[in-house]
């Protein structure tokens, strides 16, 4: 399935909450849903009963949108989410949140996770000291991820670091330096800030 290429605080407004996808400015006043917080398009302000498969199907597609995950990718991980010991939902958080482009953003080396998946892929970052450009690679507790020395100069990584220095990063990863930062752990459910039921996802794919 194609990556979604299109006005993206329109999928936020199509969702009704945020879903941060477009770095600095989500945390703005100029942020879409704080001006605008209905459906866009001509019948965006219209109320609509939301059925319950409807609710689910919602809950999936703000998730894939909120990480960046196409359709086939985040079955997927449904699949790995079952086959895993404890509830599939939160497991199922806990493996998009493990993403290599969720990690580099959720230390503050993206403006975006969309932005984080193209500085992967152009190789701005190590993972335990070696070059990495898959941005869907699944880290572990105790993996090390690196800034690369050779990048540190780039005007583009300078201008990400100094923007997003001081956002707080979870407890679950520790910045060791501007550079370097280290898996603790993978989350429990209360240290994932997405705004998405996962209940309802377990629900939708339980079908
Ligand atoms: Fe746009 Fe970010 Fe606001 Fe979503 S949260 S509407 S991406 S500014």
């Amino acid at each position: 399935m194609a990556r979604y290429t299109g006005a993206v605080c329109k999928l936020c407004r199509r969702e009704g909450k945020k879903l941060f996808l477009k770095g600095e400015r989500c945390y703005t006043q100029k942020c879409a849903i704080e001006r605008r917080s209905y459906a866009p398009g001509q019948h965006g302000q219209s109320r609509k009963k939301t059925s319950e498969y409807g609710m689910q199907l919602r809950a999936k597609q703000q998730a894939r949108r909120y990480y960046g995950i196409n359709e086939s990718q985040f079955r997927k991980y449904f699949a790995m989410a079952e086959r895993k010991q404890g509830k599939t939902g939160e497991n199922l958080l806990r493996i998009c949140e493990s993403r290599l482009d969720n990690i580099v953003y959720l230390l503050g080396w993206a403006n975006s996770r969309a932005e984080g998946r193209q500085l992967v892929t152009h190789n701005h970052y190590l993972v335990n000291g070696k070059k990495v450009n898959i941005p869907s690679i699944l880290l572990r507790a105790g993996d090390v991820i690196t800034v690369k020395e050779g990048s540190r100069d780039s005007e583009k990584i300078k201008a990400v670091l100094e923007t997003n220095g001081s956002r707080p990063v979870p407890q679950w990863l520790d910045k060791t330096s501007n550079y370097e930062a280290k898996v603790v752990n993978l989350p429990e459910r209360d240290q994932i800030a997405t705004p998405v039921e996962e209940q309802l996802i377990v629900e939708f794919y339980s079908k």
